[in-house]
């Protein structure tokens, strides 16, 4: 049960250290019997609104995912989270698009296209002029929430972030009044934070990639990611990265921001307990935090393919979690497991249209459509001008007035699905669905959270 608790303690670091060993522990001592389709009916029919699962609950539907995938259990379970997802959301979902802002990053995760030690991607990194540019596009485009995203800069985030999301802020509430700031980049502290928010920021995503800390440190071995950062934006000597992207959103949090949170499906061995660990994660600060949490965007990145086929580690890492074949599923439980308005599950355009809209219709309210992930991705680059290139791009690895846009686009931090957001709003309206601002989700939802959390 979540029940409030005083919020103005910082929640131990015990807490989350053995998160991932709580959340193995309880997957793991979950027992499976012939009675599976009848125990998630019940689970299901018990379900508590207010509460959501129990954490039991929980890691008993996660076991349909893999070990126990009773077809009839799983259809129960999308059933319900579709029924849930209609009365929370009715047909409404809010669509979002990342903007980044450089590929130059001083970490080295095994995963990403983007890590300091991939030589054969190209870099870049554009100016204000371009984030404004492309700001004006997408928000004629029709978006209303936008991400800046990049790679671990620390320059960047110590002289140019604040200017960025002021000027992204402007842009875009001149074409939608409604329009939201959300940053995905290395964790920050409070203070960092609420001096973003001066500047228009709303909203802190931060993926924890895994709970289990050994493995954490494998994939994530050097940089502002493994050691974290200090007030002047610094890498911390001897600093320990896994915890303090742990406690991104509850710094986040207590910096009035709206958070996301989530792990790279299938990283782990066991995906389930580290699905179940932002899941307990969640609850905490829904319970500690009580009356000054907003909904919590639950993400769901997968390990795709990068776009220098020469260096992804993805094959050669044994990798084989199947996210496609998961992931309405996933979203489902995650939507299950937490109370009614807490969770805005978040699909992403990681994995194929059908598979998006899929996972929308049973459990998201928030999604990406449009996706370029290169820096200058959605501007239209002219190859002939080389004026407008050098204003647009403030660093390369090529020649910025010999920049193309094949060039920009071929600098993606790995490979995607992409669909223009015309296209993508019009396979939701063929669905029965329409989109909103996430404004608007808030806007409305906050006069239906139920008081106190689940107490
Ligand atoms: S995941 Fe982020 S921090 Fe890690 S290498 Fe890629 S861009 Fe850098």
């Amino acid at each position: 049960m979540i029940t409030p608790t005083a919020f103005t303690e910082a929640i131990p670091d015990e807490f989350y250290q053995s998160l991932y060993q709580t959340s193995e522990h309880i997957f793991t001592g979950i027992k499976i019997d012939n009675r599976i389709v009848e125990r998630v009916c019940q689970l299901l029919d018990e379900r508590d609104p207010a509460h959501g699962l129990s954490v039991e609950g929980t890691a008993l539907l996660l076991h349909l995912v893999r070990s126990s995938p009773s077809p009839e259990a799983k259809a129960a379970v999308i059933e319900a989270a579709r029924k849930i997802r209609g009365n929370i959301f009715g047909q409404k979902v809010a669509t979002m698009v990342p903007i980044e802002v450089t590929s130059y990053c001083a970490s080295t995760c095994k995963f990403c296209g983007w890590r300091a030690d991939n030589t054969d991607m190209v870099r870049l990194a554009i100016t204000e002029v371009a984030i404004r540019e492309q700001a004006s596009i997408l928000a004629n485009y029709g978006f209303s929430h936008f991400e800046i995203a990049g790679g671990d800069d620390l320059n960047f985030l110590r002289n140019d972030l604040k200017n960025l999301i002021a000027a992204l802020k402007e842009e875009t509430v001149k074409v939608n009044p409604d329009s939201r700031v959300s940053i995905c980049l290395v964790p920050m502290h409070e203070q960092q934070y609420a001096l973003l928010k001066e500047y228009g920021l709303d909203c802190v995503l931060t993926w924890q990639e895994t709970y289990n800390e050994d493995l954490f440190n494998y994939h994530i071995p050097s940089g502002p990611k493994a050691w974290g950062i200090d007030l002047d934006y610094r890498i911390t000597k001897g600093g320990n990265g896994f915890l303090e992207r742990l406690k991104s959103q509850e710094k986040a949090i207590r910096a009035g921001l709206q958070v996301g949170m989530g792990v790279m499906i299938g990283l782990a061995d066991i995906a389930e307990a580290d699905i179940l660990s932002v899941i307990i994660h969640g609850r905490q600060l829904l319970k500690h935090y009580y009356g000054q949490v907003q909904p919590l965007i639950i993400g769901m990145p997968t390990w795709n393919p990068i776009t220098t086929k020469n260096t992804d580690n993805r094959i050669a890492h044994g990798f084989n979690f199947d996210a496609a074949d998961n992931f309405e599923m996933l979203s489902a439980i995650y939507l299950l497991a937490f109370p009614d308005q807490y969770a805005w599950v978040f699909s992403n355009c990681r994995v194929g249209l059908n598979v998006q809209l899929e996972s929308i219709e049973t459990a998201s309210c928030f999604t990406s459509t449009e996706v370029r992930i290169a820096p200058g991705g959605y501007l239209n680059i002219d190859d002939s001008n080389p004026d407008e290139k050098e204003r647009m791009f403030a660093r390369s690895t090529v020649a910025q007035k010999n920049l193309t846009k094949e060039q920009v686009l071929s600098g993606e931090q790995f490979t995607h699905y992409y669909h223009t957001h015309n296209d993508f709003v019009n396979q939701l309206v063929s669905r029965g669905l329409h989109v909103v601002s996430d404004q608007s989700l808030l806007m409305e939802m906050r006069g239906k959270i139920p008081s106190p959390v689940g107490g």
